[in-house]
């Protein structure tokens, strides 16, 4: 970084307004990490990541910024700026791979308290012709352990539009197994601090066994995230995880780059 970039930076973290402003703004995008198949390394489908460059405060992690706008009860701001931004890039996501592709949205705990959301998004999805089947909601694993009537007509109408639903950060939320039984869940996403110690940690590796053992026998999809070394795919494909995702597989990055390096592989 030169010297005159390094000034232009603050060095104070940014406040909520900071965030609204942005959105105000128009400062964020969205970034796409491409997902594929375990077992013969197709591309899948893509998970939305929220991209915040401030010109203040520089690239700002989403982990902070989704933290301030839950605080503050401004998550819903942050859904519409998405929702701008996945308006124009997901025609050309789901259908300009070669593959019918899906793209996986996050959620956070208070967005699922929004008694509307999931209808507004049903409605959302219609205006643009997108079938929901192309559609996956990831939520974590320990959304649930405040989970209400509210939240759970949200999920349920979702399914009922043909959304897949994702438990993310799985292993980590504490969640109690019972709910992979009493929601409408499609897959689970082993967290990617179990991936990270799959070849050096004996007791890990035995949690990811379990995991995609128990998955196995429901008949949930399972996405091993944070995949960054050939012997982790290769561990993780044999253990029965469907769908791989890392920065080995490819970054986050906008649609346009995307373009570039996975349209002119070959389609398997
Ligand atoms: P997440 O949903 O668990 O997303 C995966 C995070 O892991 C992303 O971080 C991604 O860039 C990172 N990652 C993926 N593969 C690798 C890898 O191989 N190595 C390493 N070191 N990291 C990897 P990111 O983009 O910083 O997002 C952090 C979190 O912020 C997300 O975790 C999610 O909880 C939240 N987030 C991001 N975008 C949104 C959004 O649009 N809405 C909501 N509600 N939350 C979002
Ligand atoms: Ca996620
Ligand atoms: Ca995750």
């Amino acid at each position: 970084m030169n010297q005159s970039t390094a000034l232009a930076i603050d060095a104070a973290p940014p406040t909520v307004a900071d965030v609204l402003d942005g959105l105000l703004h128009e400062e964020f995008t969205l970034n796409y990490q491409p997902q594929v198949d375990a077992m013969d390394g197709r591309l899948v489908g893509f998970e939305a990541l929220a991209r915040w460059h401030s010109p203040r405060f520089g690239q700002v992690s989403p982990l902070l910024f989704v933290n301030l706008l839950e605080q503050a009860g401004h998550i819903h701001d942050l859904w519409d700026g998405i929702l701008t931004c996945a308006s124009s890039d997901l025609p050309a996501l789901t259908t300009g791979f070669g593959n019918p592709l899906h793209v996986a949205l996050n959620l956070s705990p208070q967005q699922l308290q929004d008694p509307e959301l999931s209808s507004r998004f049903g409605h959302w999805l219609a205006r643009r012709q997108i079938d929901g089947s192309q559609i996956h909601i990831e939520i974590t694993e320990s959304t649930l352990l405040n989970s209400n009537s509210t939240m759970l007509d949200n999920l349920d109408r979702f399914t009922r539009d043909g959304i897949a639903l994702w438990l993310d950060d799985f292993g980590t939320g504490y969640s109690g197994l019972r709910h992979l039984r009493e929601l409408p869940v499609a897959g689970l996403k082993i967290d990617k601090s179990f991936v990270d110690r799959l070849e050096s940690d004996l007791d890990d590796f035995r949690i990811v066994s379990a995991i995609t053992a128990m998955a196995c026998s429901l008949g949930l999809k399972i996405v091993a995230e944070g995949v960054e070394t050939e012997a982790q795919m290769q561990m993780l494909s044999q253990l029965g995880c469907t769908t791989l995702q890392g920065y080995l597989i490819g970054r986050p990055a906008p649609l346009d780059s995307l373009q570039q390096t996975w349209a002119s592989r070959p389609i398997n």
